[in-house]
């Protein structure tokens, strides 16, 4: 058996085609763009080239957006600062600070300080809250991503068994918490895999949906899967260089192996990774209609 790829380039092109249609439609009928500002700390060439791509995909469906890139040694007291000043500007739907930030700034504190209604990451407290209660929120953009590569390529949640592996607060435990819940690509039932886990093959081997986002390469293995199994990889490792100086990528599962057994797979690199950067731009049109009174 060879499975059906789920591509994640696909599917965040139907979608990007859908919120090109929807920005250009609030533009005309409300005089609304959507603006969306991205807060980078530092130079670290992996943050800087996810904000480089979070921008141009911006500019391309016609959300305006705005990179600021701060000084490495900029206090937290600053960057509170320098937020408060975009909760208050009413062009600002979205506010994203791109993570991990130095050392030096707490986390918790920057993510607390963003309006939740501009909170378009979905890690604020309020919507990490609301998103557990089924609420209306920001979901987080990865596990976001994810339901919709479900639902767009027809896997069946319901009943389902669904082994998710990792237990991060920006993967595994919000898409475990969004698929137990009486919703779209929701009602399975969750098994969540990490460190301590005894025997993860075990559980892996009755799954009906795989879900890896461990980040070790190629962890998931062909002798873990049921036949029929749908994977999704979230995973993204670089294990090596090509001579043209590009990373080479390897997701979590054993692709070639497990594409033998799965029904469906889900692709390293063009599978999850598209999906999460469009998801960030639903979350910023969503953000911009609400402000409107629009939602
Ligand atoms: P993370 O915060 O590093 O968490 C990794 C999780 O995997 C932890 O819960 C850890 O368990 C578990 N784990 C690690 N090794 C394990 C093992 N041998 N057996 C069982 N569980 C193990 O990771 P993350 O931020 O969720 O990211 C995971 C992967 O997804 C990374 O490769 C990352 O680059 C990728 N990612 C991709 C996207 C995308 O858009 N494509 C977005 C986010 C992340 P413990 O909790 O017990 O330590």
């Amino acid at each position: 058996m060879t499975a059906k790829l789920i591509s994640g380039i696909e599917i965040a092109k139907e979608i990007r085609e859908e919120l090109t249609a929807e920005v250009a439609e609030l533009k005309e009928k409300h005089s609304i763009v959507p603006g969306l500002v991205t807060i980078l700390v530092g130079e670290d060439p992996a943050s800087q080239s996810y904000v480089a791509a979070k921008n141009k995909t911006a500019h391309a469906l016609g959300i305006h957006s705005e990179q600021v890139t701060l000084d490495p040694e900029t206090s937290e007291e600053d960057l509170v600062k320098l937020v408060g000043k975009y909760n208050n500007d009413p062009k600002v739907n979205g506010i994203l600070v791109q993570l991990p930030l130095p050392k030096h700034i707490n986390e918790a504190n920057i993510l607390l300080a963003i309006d939740p209604n501009k909170d378009v990451d979905g890690f604020h407290p309020v919507n990490v809250g609301k998103m557990v209660l089924g609420e209306q929120c920001f979901l987080p953009c990865t596990p976001h991503g994810i339901l919709e590569m479900l639902t767009r390529s027809g896997v069946e949640t319901s009943g389902a068994e669904v082994v998710i592996i990792g237990r991060s607060n920006i993967v595994g435990k919000p898409i475990a918490n969004l698929m137990l819940q009486k919703r779209d690509a929701g009602n399975a039932t969750v098994t969540l895999c990490h460190t301590r886990t005894k025997d993860m093959a075990a559980h892996c081997r009755r799954a009906d949906i795989i879900i890896a986002a461990v980040g070790v390469p190629k962890m998931v293995t062909a002798d873990m899967v049921k036949k029929g199994a749908a994977i999704i990889d979230v995973g993204v490792n670089r294990i090596g260089k090509a001579s043209n100086g590009k990373a080479i990528l390897a997701g979590d599962v054993d692709f070639d192996a497990v594409k033998e057994i799965a029904s469906c797979i889900t692709p390293v690199p063009g599978g999850v990774g598209p999906m999460t950067i469009t998801m960030l731009m639903k979350n910023t049109v969503q953000a911009a209609k609400m402000a409107a009174g629009l939602v």
